[in-house]
Formats: C-alpha cells, sequence, structure tokens
C-alpha cells in the first residue's frame, strides 16, 4: 500500500498538472475542486491559462458537453461544458469543437446509436478529437458526467474511427 506521503505527491502533482491518466487521483480532486468552486475559493499554487474551452475557475479540460432549456423561450437548448478537474459547467457555442474551436460544420461530425438516443459523440476532422454531449432536452433526468461513462460503447466507435477523446473519463474510456 502506498504511504501517505506518497498519496499527498500524487495528489499534489495531479492538482497542478490535471491528468486524464491518473484516475485515482481525479476522482479524488473532483469532489475537492468542486467543493473550492461553489465555496468561493480560488486554486492556488497551480497555474493555467484559460481560453472558451478551458474551465474558467481551474483551467481544467472539458470531460463532456451537454444541451439544457435555460431560457423557457428557447427551443433548441444551450451548450455547456462540464469540467474534468472540478466538474462546474460553463456555456460554450452550440457549434464548435471543444478542443480546437473549429467551426465549420463540414469538419464537425456527430454520430448517436438508438441505444443512447439522448448522448452523441460531437467529432472533429480538423484536430481529430472527440467530446461525447448529453442532451437534456431529450432526457432531463440524464445527468452527463454519469451517462457519459454509461455510454461506452460510443467511445469504442470513436476510437475505431480515429479520434481521440480531449479528455479520458474515470472508467479509463
Ligand atoms: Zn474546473
Ligand atoms: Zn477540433
Amino acid at each position: 500500500m502506498a504511504s501517505s506521503a506518497r498519496v499527498d505527491d500524487l495528489l499534489l502533482e495531479c492538482w497542478r498538472n490535471p491528468s486524464d491518466k491518473q484516475f485515482f487521483a481525479k476522482a479524488f480532486l473532483q469532489p475537492y475542486g468542486r467543493w473550492l468552486a461553489e465555496s468561493g475559493g480560488h486554486p492556488v499554487d497551480r497555474s493555467f491559462e484559460t481560453n472558451e474551452r478551458k474551465c474558467p475557475f481551474c483551467g481544467g479540460m472539458p470531460q463532456v458537453s451537454f444541451l439544457q432549456i435555460r431560457e423557457a423561450t428557447s427551443e433548441s437548448g444551450n451548450r455547456d461544458l462540464v469540467c474534468a478537474t472540478c466538474t462546474i459547467n460553463w456555456s460554450f457555442r452550440r457549434v464548435a469543437c471543444a478542443n480546437c474551436g473549429e467551426e465549420s460544420p463540414t469538419k464537425l461530425g456527430y454520430f448517436h446509436t438508438p441505444e443512447y438516443d439522448h448522448i452523441r459523440i460531437e467529432a472533429c476532422d480538423t484536430c481529430k478529437h472527440y467530446i461525447k454531449g448529453v442532451d437534456l432536452t431529450r432526457l432531463g433526468f440524464a445527468v452527463p458526467l454519469v451517462d457519459e461513462v454509461a455510454a461506452a460503447a460510443l467511445d469504442v466507435w470513436a476510437h475505431e474511427h480515429g479520434y481521440t477523446k480531449i479528455e479520458l473519463n474515470l472508467a479509463g474510456l
């Protein structure tokens, strides 16, 4: 078993340089990051750059995107990204790659199966990355982070088609 000093080192390292390969540290840090964000704290001891494709709170990569109706007058829904590091969400352009910002519809592809009607792969042919999108306008009680992990078959499809995920989930997919 790892000593507690070793665990501390691992967590600190992952906090400073988030990695989607460190599943234990990532799972441990998510509730901490969320608590920090919700309690009005600030990430310290961590340098990061943010742009619209990274978490405005901690600079983390997006784990999943989701659509929801925010205003009663809107029919199509707003798109948000969920941070893989602290799990807060921020709004993002509806038609754009969450990895490189590509906006051309001819470069952006969507794939879904009847099995998961409310989840789709959002893939980009410019950077060859993808993220899963959960459509809460179709299934209002879906939970993006949980449903994202459950729809593993879509990851298999994306990998087979040469796409790399922006951020691996806690199941390593
Ligand atoms: Zn974050
Ligand atoms: Zn892209």
